[in-house]
This record gives C-alpha cells, sequence and structure tokens, in this order.
C-alpha cells in the first residue's frame, strides 16, 4: 500500500471536475436525496458537503503558502467517498447535471492511491488477483452452477452470456444463471459461455483501484472475440455498465451489449418465448445502474405485462428509483446500514401488497433478500429471469 500524502489527494481531477467541483450551487438537493446521508446523518456522506470540502482541499493545495490539505480533513473525505452506494441519485436531481458518479469513482481513485481504500476492498482486490474472481474461490469452480445442464461452453456462437462473478459463485444465485441459460434455450439462441470468463474488474474501478483492472479486460476481450459472438448479454447491471464504459473502447461497435431485461423483451416480442401469467401481485425495484445510469427502464415492465395481471410499482423508482443500499461496494464499508437502507424498501414492497419483489441485479438480490430475512418479511425476493423462467409456456 502506498503512503498516505494528503497533497496528492485530489491529483488525479483533471480540469472539468475541478471546474464543475467549483460551478457546484450549493443548493442542496443532492444532500436531500441521498440514501447514505439519510442513513447516517454524517456530513462527510453528503453529497454537496464532501464537494465543499474537496474545493477546500483544491483552494489549500493551490495557495503557495497554504500548507496543503491537512491530513484529518483527507481521511475524513475518503471516508465519506467509499460510504456511498454510487447510485447517482445526486447526479439525477443536480440542476447542473453534474455527472457525480464519474466525480466519486475518480475521488475513490485518488484516495486508494494514498492508502485510504477500505480494508476489504483492498481483501477483494487480492481476490481478484489470485483467482479473478472476488470472492477468492477456485477459477475452475466459475461454472459450478451449470452442473447438469447441457451448457454451450467456448463455442462459436451469436451470443455470449456475460455471467459475472456474484452469479457464478453465490449458491443463491445460481439458479438465477440457469433460468437465463434455460430463457435463452428455449428461444432458440445460439448462445455459448466463455471457456475462461474472469471478473469484469467492476470492483476494482468501485473500489479506485483502476490499474489492475487492465489485464482483466483484456482477458474477456481476447475470450469473447474467439466466439465469433455479435452479442452480449448480461445479468449484472454492474458487468453490464462496465463493459458499456470500458470495454466498448477495445470491443467498438462489432459487439452489441444487452442486458438480460433487454434480451428477454425482445425474445417475447418476436414470438420466440411465451409466458403464462402469475396471479400473483409482483412488484419490481430498478437496479440503479440499469434504470438511471443505463436507461433500461421499460423492458422489465414490459415483460412484467405478460407475466403477470397484478403488477404493482415501487414509489421512487425508474429514473428516480430509491437505492436498495447496496451498491458502490457500500456493503463492505458499513453492512448494518446498507442493509437498514434495503430494509426501507422491503417495506415500501410489503405497503404495495406485493407477493414478489423481482429485481434485475444479482447484487440488489443479494442485498433485498438479507434485508427481507431481517425484517422477517414475507415479500419474496426474486431474481427477474427466475420470475420469467418459472412462467415459460
Ligand atoms: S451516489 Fe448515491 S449514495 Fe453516493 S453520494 Fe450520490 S446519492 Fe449519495
Ligand atoms: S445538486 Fe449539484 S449544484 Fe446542488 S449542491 Fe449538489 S452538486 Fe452542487
Amino acid at each position: 500500500m502506498k503512503t498516505m500524502d494528503p497533497k496528492k489527494f485530489l491529483e488525479n481531477f483533471g480540469r472539468p471536475e475541478t471546474l464543475w467541483m467549483y460551478a457546484c450551487a450549493r443548493c442542496g438537493e443532492c444532500v436531500d436525496v441521498c440514501p447514505v446521508f439519510k442513513e447516517t446523518d454524517d456530513k462527510y456522506t453528503a453529497p454537496g458537503y464532501k464537494i465543499k470540502k474537496m474545493r477546500a482541499l483544491i483552494h489549500k493545495q493551490l495557495m503557495p503558502f497554504g500548507g496543503g490539505a491537512d491530513k484529518e480533513t483527507v481521511e475524513k473525505v475518503a471516508k465519506g467517498l467509499y460510504e456511498c452506494t454510487l447510485c447517482g441519485r445526486c447526479w439525477s436531481v443536480c440542476p447542473y447535471n453534474y455527472d457525480l458518479v464519474d466525480l466519486w469513482e475518480k475521488a475513490r481513485e485518488s484516495a486508494f492511491d494514498n492508502g485510504l481504500a477500505v480494508d476489504a476492498h483492498l481483501q477483494m482486490i487480492d481476490a481478484l488477483k489470485a483467482e479473478n474472481n472476488i470472492f477468492k474461490m477456485a477459477h475452475d469452480r466459475r461454472r459450478k452452477w451449470a452442473t447438469g445442464l447441457d451448457v454451450p461452453v467456448g463455442e462459436k456462437a451469436d451470443v455470449v452470456f456475460f455471467v459475472g462473478c456474484l452469479m457464478s459463485y453465490r449458491g443463491q444465485l445460481k439458479p438465477s444463471a440457469k433460468a437465463m441459460a434455460t430463457i435463452m434455450s428455449a428461444a432458440g439462441e445460439k448462445w455459448t459461455l466463455l471457456e475462461n470468463e474472469v471478473c469484469c474488474g467492476v470492483p476494482m474501478k468501485f473500489s479506485g483501484g483502476v490499474e489492475s483492472m487492465k489485464e482483466l479486460i483484456e482477458a474477456n476481450v481476447s475470450e469473447i472475440e474467439s466466439t465469433g459472438a455479435k452479442k452480449i448479454v448480461f445479468s449484472c447491471p454492474g458487468c453490464y455498465r462496465m463493459f458499456k464504459q470500458e470495454y466498448s473502447k477495445l470491443l467498438g461497435d462489432r459487439v452489441q451489449l444487452v442486458h438480460s431485461t433487454e434480451l428477454i423483451d425482445s425474445y417475447l416480442k418476436a414470438g420466440k418465448i411465451k409466458l403464462r401469467k402469475s396471479d400473483q401481485t409482483i412488484t419490481y425495484h430498478d437496479p440503479c445502474e440499469l434504470s438511471r445510469l443505463t436507461g433500461v427502464i421499460e423492458e422489465p415492465r414490459n415483460v412484467f405485462a405478460k407475466a403477470t395481471n397484478s403488477y404493482v410499482e415501487l414509489p421512487g423508482n425508474k429514473f428516480n428509483v430509491e437505492c436498495c443500499g447496496g451498491g458502490g461496494l457500500y456493503k463492505a464499508a458499513d453492512l448494518d446500514r446498507s442493509l437498514a437502507i434495503a430494509q426501507k424498501r422491503i417495506g415500501q414492497a410489503e405497503n404495495r401488497g406485493a407477493a414478489t419483489l423481482t429485481t434485475a441485479c444479482p447484487s440488489c438480490y443479494m442485498t433485498l433478500s438479507q434485508a427481507a430475512r431481517q425484517k422477517k418479511s414475507e415479500v419474496k425476493v426474486s431474481d427477474f429471469a427466475e420470475v420469467v423462467a418459472q412462467l415459460l409456456e
């Protein structure tokens, strides 16, 4: 780990970020909607306050005899940067449409480079370096979820199913991966898994340790190109957004990137699969990274229109979705508060009379399931693809 140097904390900021921080109108709109600040009441977690303090640090650094940034403030700011779900709610209300998620990510890079990263994040990076997954589980167990299934692996195909670390290794998510495999096969898709899929690298991006991402990206790109696929489908919005932001630079427009909700919606529209209708009351939690940050909003709803006669919306949904509390590696920084935020979401599903709370993100699924268990809620948290697979005709 590098030694902390407060003067260098802001080194990673370019001119646009610095200008934006000074352009901030101090209106406080972002503070009012931040799920973490609502939970902690600690001003260092409030987005506008973090910007104010970073501005002050820049100012001190710029002053010729100012003595530079002070260590204590830098540490408090860095802690606040990791106490954030990267949900983008702050950005969505900012009258300047200031890309705050990008700012938080860049600021985490500075924190990381100054030895201020969260210990759990550093352990995650060690695991990635050792086994190419965040759980430090043996790489050759990545496809264990597919045991007993006749799934294509490393074949020439039209579509690659990029499974991601959570669905590959977490027992409770293995049925979700199986459900996607079932749906694609039912639609007659010519698809394949990668022979050697590795983590997409998004945990490194979120922790700020971006230096090691490159190797993982190159490994996945080479595997994808060997299949000749023209489309990659993701169940995890984190992997999906990571590909859109980082992999597209290498893949160009040769490969189309789609989320499972988009693919399933297209199958239904083309008549490739049919669903019978459930009579259960279903609601849907938009994953922040899928709805607000990537714009996939209507596709899952199109599917629900064909999957149930009783669909209800949650408050704080679509573009204005209220975060489940589990994004941005926040669980690793503060598990209790992350789950407290998720419990509020479960409470909202209860109030809407939902029997099933569906989501289309493995991270949201795990956070919400854990919160529902803690809360002893009767609401069943389900994965989107699993719900669809169960209703396949
Ligand atoms: S991204 Fe979400 S959690 Fe982070 S500061 Fe903005 S509103 Fe708060
Ligand atoms: S909403 Fe935008 S302009 Fe207002 S305080 Fe937050 S960052 Fe500044």
